[in-house]
């Protein structure tokens, strides 16, 4: 079985392609590098002891996927990564957004719909649902105005699927809503790597404790919640990374009921911005420097799973915990530092 993986030196896609290779799947990435670089071809293979080939293409360019189509008719499905995910990046620019996102999504459906049967993975977000009424947050909870040009991406990438599966039977796609994935490798050689200053909370907190960053600030105490600071639901990347090969299993062994599915993908449990950083603190024997500020616009109060679709219909549970995905995350950062000084 061959998987095209697009984004797949990023974040998540690089743990999603090596979970892959362990499961003996031929895997192909293609990935502009616009937020990643070569090297964590060099970390794949060394968790893997092989590697997946690579082709650098950027999907905007609509004749060049096409040309990859033609010399790629053996793709048995494919996981698509490859977008812009900074949400105050996306207001400042938000026509980058919707071309990086929705022009790419086009042109890649539009070429899976020359193929006989496609499969198809999109990367979807717990932003869709933005603050919900009700927690924790099952898949019919309705979905919210978007809070940004990048979670309106989101959105309208999961209706066009939708659109497209409802007149074309040969397509069948997942999407998977992710809530807020942390963590790396436990071999520490691939892991989350922000470019500039880092917008999420894990990766501020690591750079924060490895003296890359001053201070951390936590924004807002003031939100109703156990200790005033807001709630998500984080997951562990590499639990992440399995709901992609049970969804592709999903896809590819028929078990679909409709063509278009879609999986809420988070522990179902909810953790404030201050449990994470006393986890941390826990995990690993050091004291962060914090602050308390103003609140962060466009952040909700709370946010966590229902996870019960994906674990009965899916059959796909999280199995690691907040302190263990923390612990990854800090030996990444700390083989990232010593990488950059060696
Ligand atoms: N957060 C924080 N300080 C930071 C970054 C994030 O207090 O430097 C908080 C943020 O307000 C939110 C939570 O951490 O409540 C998770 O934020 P993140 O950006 O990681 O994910 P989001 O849920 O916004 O997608």
């Amino acid at each position: 079985m061959k998987i095209l993986v697009t984004g797949g030196l990023g974040f998540i896609g690089s743990h999603v392609v090596v979970e892959l290779l362990n499961k003996s799947y031929d895997v192909i990435v293609v990935d502009n590098l616009s937020n990643s670089t070569i090297d964590v071809l060099e970390g794949i293979r060394t968790i893997c002891n092989k590697k997946p080939e690579f082709e650098k293409l950027d999907l905007r360019d609509k004749l060049a996927v096409s040309d990859f189509f033609v010399r790629n008719q053996d793709i048995n499905g494919v996981i698509h990564f490859a977008a812009s995910k900074a949400v105050g990046e996306s207001v400042e620019n938000p026509l980058l957004y919707y071309e990086n996102n929705i022009n790419t999504l086009v042109y890649l459906l539009q070429e899976l719909q020359k193929l006989p049967k496609s499969n198809l993975i999109f990367s979807s977000s717990c932003t869709v649902y933005g603050q919900a009424d009700v927690l924790p947050i099952t898949e019919s909870a309705p979905v919210k105005p978007a809070e940004s040009p990048y979670g309106n991406t989101k959105q309208v990438g999961e209706e066009i699927i939708a659109d497209v599966c409802k007149v074309d039977y040969s397509l069948n796609a997942i999407a998977l809503r992710y809530f807020n994935p942390i963590g790396s490798h436990h071999s520490g050689l691939i892991g989350e790597l922000p470019l500039g200053t880092p917008q999420n909370l894990v990766p501020y907190i690591t750079q924060t404790a490895i003296g890359q960053r001053e201070q951390l600030s936590i924004f807002g105490d003031d939100y109703p919640t156990i200790d005033g600071t807001a709630v998500r639901d984080y997951i562990h990347v590499m639990d992440l990374a399995n709901a992609h090969v049970v969804a592709l299993e999903r896809l590819i062994k028929h078990k679909m009921v409709v063509n278009f599915e879609t999986f809420n993908i988070g522990t179902g449990t909810g953790s404030s911005v201050l449990e994470v950083v006393k986890t941390f603190e826990k995990a690993t024997g050091l004291e962060l420097n914090y602050k308390i500020v103003q609140r962060r616009d466009g952040d909700v109060t709370a946010a966590y799973a229902d996870t019960s679709r994906a674990n009965n219909i899916m059959g796909w549970k999280s199995k690691f915990t907040l302190q263990e995905a923390l612990e990854s995350a800090w030996k990444w950062q700390q083989n990232a530092i010593a990488a950059k000084e060696s």
